[in-house]
């Protein structure tokens, strides 16, 4: 079964305002494979714009980086499910390992998250991965299972069918070490037979499962040839236009 390849960059807290629209533009006019779904994980503040910018552009879509667990209220500096769906944001960065850990997100948190974005008919985008004592344990492809557990599989057939994940290893995180394409056709091998457990085949060969941690042009094209692998989540080489370009165009 052939899933949709995807490159998907998550900006973190970079760019200025001009910065932002640039880099976004840039990335709408580049010479890009337009069958590659191609999703800027932007700022919050600059949602709105990138969404009207690129809204006729070709296999470019933008997504919130974190959305609250609850609809509305007394949550002051937060951002809602509602919210993004209401300025035509169709995808959302749930549980990236630094939310997990700077700011406490827990699994159960993370349900919540994922069942409210779903709601709102946003995709999430569902981070996973371990530390480097979790792998040097041995333990890892429990783990992340587990986070696939205790996150998503309260979910329908349906409802999880709608998800895209990301297994980013959290040593690989901004630190330019890279896990290897083996490493990451495991794990992605392994989380598809606990989904195909829980749910069916079906769905989980029609799940993608994006690779994240020091994706660069120099191993994109190695990393997205491993079989389980249908593209990656990039955090800092998705901030130059060029780079991101040539990670797009590495399928
Ligand atoms: C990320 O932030 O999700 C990420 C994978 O970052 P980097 O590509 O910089 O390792």
């Amino acid at each position: 079964m052939s899933r949709l390849k995807i490159a998907a960059g998550n900006w973190k807290m970079n760019k200025t305002f001009e910065d932002a629209m640039q880099l976004s533009r840039a990335i709408a006019n580049a010479s890009r494979d337009e069958s590659v779904l191609t999703i800027l994980g932007v700022p919050s503040i600059y949602l709105k714009m990138i969404v009207d910018q690129v809204l006729y552009v070709e296999g470019l879509e933008v997504a919130a980086q974190n959305c609250h667990s609850q609809p509305s209220g007394a949550y002051t500096g937060e951002i809602s499910a509602p919210m993004l769906a209401s300025i035509g944001v169709k995808y959302v960065i749930l549980g990236h390992s630094e939310r997990r850990a700077d700011f406490a997100e827990s699994n159960s948190e993370l349900a919540e998250k994922v069942d409210i974005a779903l709601e709102n008919d946003l995709i999430p985008i569902f981070c996973c991965g371990e530390s480097l004592q979790i792998r040097k344990s041995g333990k890892h492809l429990e783990y992340v299972t587990d986070q696939l557990k205790d996150s998503l599989f309260h979910l329908t057939e349906q409802q999880f069918s709608k998800l895209i994940l990301a297994y980013e290893p959290i040593w690989a995180i901004g630190t330019g070490e890279t896990a290897t394409p083996e490493q990451a056709q495991e794990m992605h091998a392994h989380l598809r037979n606990a989904i195909s457990l829980q749910y069916s085949q079906e769905i989980a060969a029609q799940v993608p499962i994006l690779y994240g941690g020091s994706v660069k042009p120099s191993n994109a094209v190695e990393i997205f040839s491993q079989q389980d692998v249908d593209g990656g989540l990039v955090g800092g080489a998705s901030l130059k236009s060029d780079d991101f370009t040539r990670i797009i165009n590495s399928f």
